[in-house]
């Protein structure tokens, strides 16, 4: 007797039906599984076998067969240890034929417990774009996979209790609606932060029209303290985002993390970090390449501190979804393309010492030079703010407790008008926000007045621009007009743009 059971397995971030099929031939007792297993498929066998008798049903004597299909497909992991289990038992006329319009994923533990899955969320939604009503998985994929809507979910514990309600009809839960985002367990607010205003209005900015910022400061001056506190100012996710994000993040087994995260997601890799932690690497066992970090940090922040003292070939990897807000990865393995459309933030001291411009720096102006030079022009060239952070002045220490810091909520809510003045703005133009305003359009987005003009065509004699240096000040002054409400870009938005240079004035020549 032949068996069928619908699955799912991933490729990437991308889910696709896979559909077990289980027959006897003659033969010695044997498993044997085909079309294109991974080891940890190929050691399916063991846990199956296991957990068959620990639900109290038998295991054939015969041989066996498993096909998994289509063929051309990789199947990597234990995510096939459930319907391989099921299809036996259907097979050897144990249990009836499956329902067709099911699907059955997880991983078996010995005991017969169902393990969580990567994916899972991917995995559902190719589920229901197959036309299937309902996914049984494990328990712990649950609040991702509700997240596909549209289709029934049932969290399973064990396969006994599995077995019991494909047999006898046990009722099995349901979960419910995507659970609500966690709250924040300590909320990050620039209400918290002391002074910092040039910095502080520079992030508003940021976040205002999607510039990559970079921060210079001395040790203690409150860089990272500041960064990680962007992502309170930037809108929330909306639907769309939210799913994008829980389908990276499962990619990688954190599906329920994600499903219940507070706000947008932050990564913040050391500097040591490798090209392949940042871009995405290897799986396990020569699988396909698993997203990096600047994939779990789309629609989100990326904050890298200490910048310059970045591996080279780890900053390079940033080059292509800074321009594109993609990654692709080549392995023997395969080629993978993730998303990867993050804000960055990056940090770093003016020199080695990280005390230039004050009497306590110990560097030689060449040293100085050859620190800001580690960073390349084409990456600096996507980067539209630099902004100087300065210790904690005198003023705002006094002040504590007499004047209240702004909180983000209220800052945030600056940040959404200009965000909307964009939106309609850019409507039908595939443009999305103003850092992403194309060199050949910049005519059309940014209008300047006569006083502006003057002042632009000035500095771009006295300050040597370059055209890259020049479309980034015109975006942020863009932004700084849309943040005053203005449709024109004036002179004193333009001036204020000007000010977000600290280190191209730093840098030679
Ligand atoms: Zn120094």
């Amino acid at each position: 007797m032949v068996s069928l059971v619908h699955s799912a397995g991933l490729t990437g971030i991308d889910g696709r039906i896979v559909t077990v099929e289980c027959f006897f031939s003659g033969g010695l007792p044997r498993l044997d599984i085909v079309g294109l297993p991974d080891k940890a498929v190929s050691e399916a066998g063991e846990r199956v076998r296991a957990a068959v008798k620990s639900a109290g049903f038998d295991w054939p004597v015969s041989r066996l067969t498993v096909n998994l299909a289509p063929a051309d497909m990789r199947k990597e992991g234990p995510v096939y240890d459930l319907p391989i289990l099921l299809a036996v038992l259907a097979a050897s006329g144990q249990i009836d034929p499956l329902p067709e319009n099911a699907v059955f994923l997880g991983e078996l533990s010995l005991t017969g417990a169902l393990r969580p899955v990567a994916g899972a969320l991917a995995m559902a939604m190719a589920a229901r774009a197959a036309g299937c009503r309902t996914v049984y998985l494990p328990a712990e994929n649950a609040a991702e996979a509700a997240y596909a809507q549209g289709i029934t979910v049932h969290p399973v514990a064990s396969v006994g209790q599995l077995l019991a309600h494909l047999t006898h009809g046990a009722p099995l839960p349901e979960a419910g609606p995507p659970p609500a985002p966690d709250e924040p367990a300590e909320p990050l607010d620039f209400a918290h932060v002391l002074g910092q205003e040039n910095v502080k209005r520079a992030l508003e900015i940021a976040a205002a029209g999607g510039h990559n910022v970079l921060l210079s400061g001395p040790p203690g001056s409150g860089k990272s303290m500041l960064a990680k506190r962007f992502p309170s100012i930037l809108p929330p996710l909306s639907e769309d985002e939210r799913l994008e994000v829980i389908r990276i993040w499962s990619a990688v087994g954190r599906g329920a993390e994600a499903a219940r995260m507070a706000g947008r997601p932050i990564r913040a890799p050391h500097h040591t970090t490798a090209p392949q932690a940042l871009a995405g690497g290897s799986g396990p066992g020569g699988r396909l390449p698993l997203p990096g970090d600047m994939s779990l940090a789309h629609n989100g922040v990326l904050f890298l501190d200490e910048f310059p003292e970045f591996r080279r070939d780890t900053l390079e990897t940033l080059r292509q979804p800074l321009e594109d807000h993609v990654v692709s990865i080549s392995r023997v393995a395969g080629r993978v393309t993730y998303p990867a459309r993050f804000q960055l933030i990056a940090a770093m001291n003016p020199c080695k010492c990280g005390w230039y411009g004050t009497p306590r720096c110990t560097c030689r102006p060449e040293a100085v030079q050859k620190y800001l030079s580690r960073l390349s022009g084409p990456l600096l060239d996507r980067i539209d703010l630099q902004v100087a952070v300065r210790p904690v002045s005198y003023e705002a220490l006094a002040a504590r407790g007499t004047q209240a810091e702004e909180p983000s909520a209220r800052i945030r809510e600056r940040v959404r008008a200009a965000r909307a003045r964009q939106a309609a703005r850019f409507a039908g133009s595939g443009v999305r926000c103003n850092a992403d305003i194309p060199a050949a359009r910049m005519a059309d987005f940014c209008p300047l007045d006569p006083a502006a003009q003057a002042m632009l065509a000035a500095a771009f004699d006295r300050l040597g621009l370059t055209a890259r240096a020049y479309d980034r000040l015109l975006r942020v002054a863009r932004t700084v007009a849309d943040l005053d409400g203005a449709d024109v870009i004036s002179a004193a938005h333009l001036a204020e743009a000007l000010s977000y240079r600290a280190v191209d004035r730093a840098l030679p020549g």
